[in-house]
């Protein structure tokens, strides 16, 4: 396993800190928690399509790309981070976004990641809820290249073996750190959607023995599709690097309790984690991804599913930039005080 031998546009502020939260631990009174910070990869306020976009965007690069496009949801942090990045690498940038939510909320619409994508110089096209993105992708492409652009696609999340191969590296760089602190981990957590993420980790955890159980919370598909997709591109991540076979379908877990109604619709768990998070460890979640993957996390933890005594490393994934789009699922009229 040798990524250096992929091309990869170095952007990301790396290695992003992992760090303990005392305060959140003493408030469940369970494992010791720990943070690792990929809402702090540098980019446009952060998260973790910048570790994917490193490979992603090489491989554009060497295409000669003079315009990448992409998809997501309304509020997509990975449109946003794929804007940012093109705006840094001098090309263009087209995001095709899908109104999964149906919200006609005005800063759900124009605010947050929206307002980020057009401040970087990206286009933008949106398309309603359950088409087929990658379809919609395939056409608008072809209609530039048409005219004429040399564009390069890249799927949904980032998530191809390409993408995958930025999550790899990171559970390197996790390992490294603990490996030269020495303090061993008995889990890792994080939310989990497009797949590249948890494919990615497991691929490198399993690549170098770790011996560390990997949870993905999802946001979206029911149990069975997630697992059966972070499986397909683990697989297809571990062929690239040749290290075929080393993941087993065992080895990927996701929990989807946490879904709520759907994909982009808070819970109240997942609110409930924004504000423990803000309020003890000034650290920002987002309501569509990392909000419930923490929602899992505290629950699971309250459940005693994780041991005193055992150290967890939940992943941030970023996503702080919609709460931007999503101020109205909060309400804090209580914390104006009358003038004396
Ligand atoms: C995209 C995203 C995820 C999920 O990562 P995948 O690789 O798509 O599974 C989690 N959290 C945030 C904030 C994201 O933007």
């Amino acid at each position: 396993m040798h990524l250096a031998r992929f091309p990869r546009r170095f952007i990301a502020h790396l290695p992003t800190p992992l760090e303990r939260m005392d305060r959140l631990t003493k408030e469940l009174g369970g494992p010791e928690i720990w943070i690792k910070r990929d809402d702090c990869t540098g980019l446009s306020t952060g998260g973790n399509k910048t570790r994917k976009l490193e490979f992603l965007m090489a491989e554009a690069e060497l295409q000669g790309a003079d315009m990448v496009m992409t998809q997501g949801a309304i509020q997509s942090n990975h449109a946003r981070q794929t804007a940012a990045f093109a705006a840094k690498m001098g090309i263009d940038c087209h995001i095709l976004l899908e109104d999964r939510t149906g919200s006609n909320d005005a800063n759900y619409n124009n605010n947050g990641n929206v307002l980020l994508d057009h401040l970087h110089g990206a286009t933008t096209e949106k398309r309603p809820g359950g088409v087929d993105m990658h379809a919609e992708m395939d056409k608008v492409a072809d209609r530039l290249r048409a005219d004429g652009r040399n564009v390069y696609v890249i799927p949904g999340g980032g998530s191809n073996p390409t993408g995958a191969l930025g999550y790899v590296n990171c559970a390197f760089e996790m390992l490294a750190q603990v490996n030269n602190s020495g303090t061993a981990i008995d889990h890792i957590v994080h939310a989990t959607g497009s797949a590249g993420t948890q494919a990615g980790l497991i691929v490198g955890l399993k690549a170098m023995n770790a011996q560390i159980p990997l949870l993905g919370i999802g946001v979206r598909a029911p149990k069975e599709t997630q697992e059966a997709n972070v499986f397909k591109l683990a697989c297809a991540t571990a062929d690239k690097l040749g290290c075929s076979g080393v993941v087993q379908r065992e080895d990927v877990v996701a929990n989807t309790d946490y879904v709520g109604k759907g994909y982009g619709i808070p819970t109240e768990s997942g609110l409930e984690a924004i504000r423990m998070f803000a309020e003890l460890e000034s650290i920002l979640l987002d309501p569509v991804y990392s909000a419930k993957g923490a929602a899992g996390l505290i629950d699971l933890i309250r459940k005693g599913h994780f041991k005193k005594g055992e150290r967890v490393v939940f992943l941030h994934t970023g996503g702080s930039a919609a709460l931007f789009g999503y101020d109205a699922a909060f309400n804090f009229a209580d914390r104006w005080t009358a003038p004396a």
